[in-house]
């Protein structure tokens, strides 16, 4: 042992172990289940057709007094989260391997009315979801996607702007000439909220009684979609950057992406929970929506569909029991699969290098979150950052630390602490991210590989 300790480049040990293939190959599909899957709608249906294909069946099919070991089974949440178990040996009283992360991204969500027309042009009215820097969504390509129940009750998918002959939508700025005032303002004031207005189109219509650009839309969209302007009251349509993920930089060493947090993790898990065959405790992959808000509604972790689901579980195995969910949950030890900040050069007085991730130097364990002195964090227990951190060592897995900028700069939470609250040992475990919930966010493709692999052998490994 050394007496001394650093952390090492992901990247040497990547061709150590000769996996610089193997990298860019779970790289490359990676970038495709982000493409797949902008919304936490789409990316919920892109896991479980990848879960069907690897033979995953619904709790619907999974057969009561028939559940053995190996038995892969997932639980949909209303089309916006999913859980995926594969059954392990031990009574599940005993506990469970759980991979917790999220797969909604910050965004601009269409308003309940958001139709209007202002100078022959016509926009969409949005409220912008999860923490943005308004700035940053000027001037750049958009896209709509979601879903609108028409009159009748019947469901419509939407997604424009991103394919090759797509249109694409865009929020304007002010040209240099004339923004004096705005350079004046604050950076968090330059556009305001109620500024990220969406243009949407500019011909009006030609009916002799409404010769409105708005009118002109509305029959376009009544034409493709069957839609109404009443529709959009019960819509779910959000605003997202158009484009695909892309590699960055001439060794293509790094993804630059929209919504990489959290989708990054979620692949990781979703990836990792694939290679597992007859795990000795139940192992579970678990995608929630709305982390970005704080993790409320039927559809992010504070629900019970977690509960739930694992209480349903038990049903189909033995009797239920409430001591047994209780215990199930409480014996249970939980990666919370969120990112972190990665260091950035450019921006060094937020951060404390000595307690930074860095990119590239592997997956990033953070024992705490939180902000003004820890609060809000569930801070994991030293024991429980010793079992990970040598089922990593075990595996060869490059991992550091992170803490989310230095002290009273500001700070932030994950869904580590909902899961805490039933007794289970958790702690965040993810990557570093550079502009993370930018409209494109970077990550490492060397730490997201270790993540991976830390990940399964976090399934796999019990010490
Ligand atoms: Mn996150
Ligand atoms: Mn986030």
């Amino acid at each position: 042992m050394s007496l001394k300790h650093e952390f090492k480049n992901g990247w040497n040990v990547i061709r150590e172990m000769n996996n610089m293939d193997n990298v860019m190959g779970y790289s490359k599909e990676y970038l495709d289940f982000l493409n797949k899957g902008k919304t936490e709608r789409l990316c919920a249906r892109e896991v479980i057709k990848l879960a069907k294909e690897q033979g995953f069946i619904s709790f619907e099919e999974a057969s009561k007094n028939n559940i053995k070991c190996g038995d892969k089974i997932f639980a949909e949440n209303r089309d916006k989260g999913v859980a995926l178990f594969v059954i392990g040996e031990k009574d599940i009283e005993q506990g469970m391997k759980i991979i917790a992360s999220h797969i909604d991204s910050p965004r601009l969500d269409l308003k309940q009315n958001p139709l209007y027309e202002d100078s022959n042009m016509a926009y969409f009215k949005t409220h912008y979801y999860g923490g943005i820097r308004k700035y940053q969504w000027v001037t750049i390509p958009l896209a709509l996607y979601g879903v609108v129940f028409l009159h009748d009750g019947t469901k419509v998918d939407i997604s424009i702007g991103d394919e090759e002959n797509d249109p694409v939508f865009c929020i304007n700025d002010l040209l240099p000439h004339l923004s004096a005032d705005q350079n004046q303002k604050k950076l968090a004031e330059g556009i305001a909220g109620e500024d990220l207005n969406v243009l949407i189109g500019s011909i009006p219509c030609e009916d002799e009684e409404e010769q409105s650009v708005k009118y002109n839309l509305l029959k376009l969209l009544n034409e493709k979609y069957n839609l109404t302007e009443e529709d959009f009251l019960s819509a779910e349509l959000e605003i997202v950057p158009a484009g695909k993920a892309r590699d960055l930089g001439l060794d293509k060493s790094m993804v630059m992406a929209y919504g990489q947090d959290d989708r990054v993790c979620a692949f990781a898990a979703v990836k990792a929970i694939f290679e597992i065959e007859k795990p000795e405790y139940t192992v579970v992959t678990l995608c929630v929506d709305k982390e970005e808000t704080g993790s409320y509604g039927n559809t992010g972790m504070h629900s019970r569909f977690f509960e739930n689901t694992v209480a349903e579980l038990i049903n189909l195995q033995v009797d239920y029991s409430d001591l047994k969910i209780k215990r199930a949950l409480a014996n249970s030890k939980v990666l919370s699969g969120d990112v972190n900040v990665a260091y950035d050069p450019n921006f060094a007085s937020v951060y404390e290098k000595n307690n930074s991730a860095y990119a590239g130097k592997g997956v990033v364990l953070m024992k705490y979150s939180g902000s003004r002195g820890k609060s809000s964090t569930s801070d994991a227990n030293a024991e429980f950052v010793s079992e990970v951190r040598r089922i990593f060592n075990q595996e060869n897995v490059v991992w550091q630390t992170g803490e989310l900028g230095k002290v009273d700069q500001g700070g932030g939470g994950t869904v580590a602490y909902i899961l805490a609250n039933y007794g289970a040992e958790v702690i965040d475990c993810g990557v570093g991210v550079l502009s993370m919930h930018a409209p494109y966010e970077v990550v490492s493709k060397a730490d997201i590989f270790e993540m991976y692999r830390g990940y399964k052998a976090f399934f796999n490994i019990n010490l």
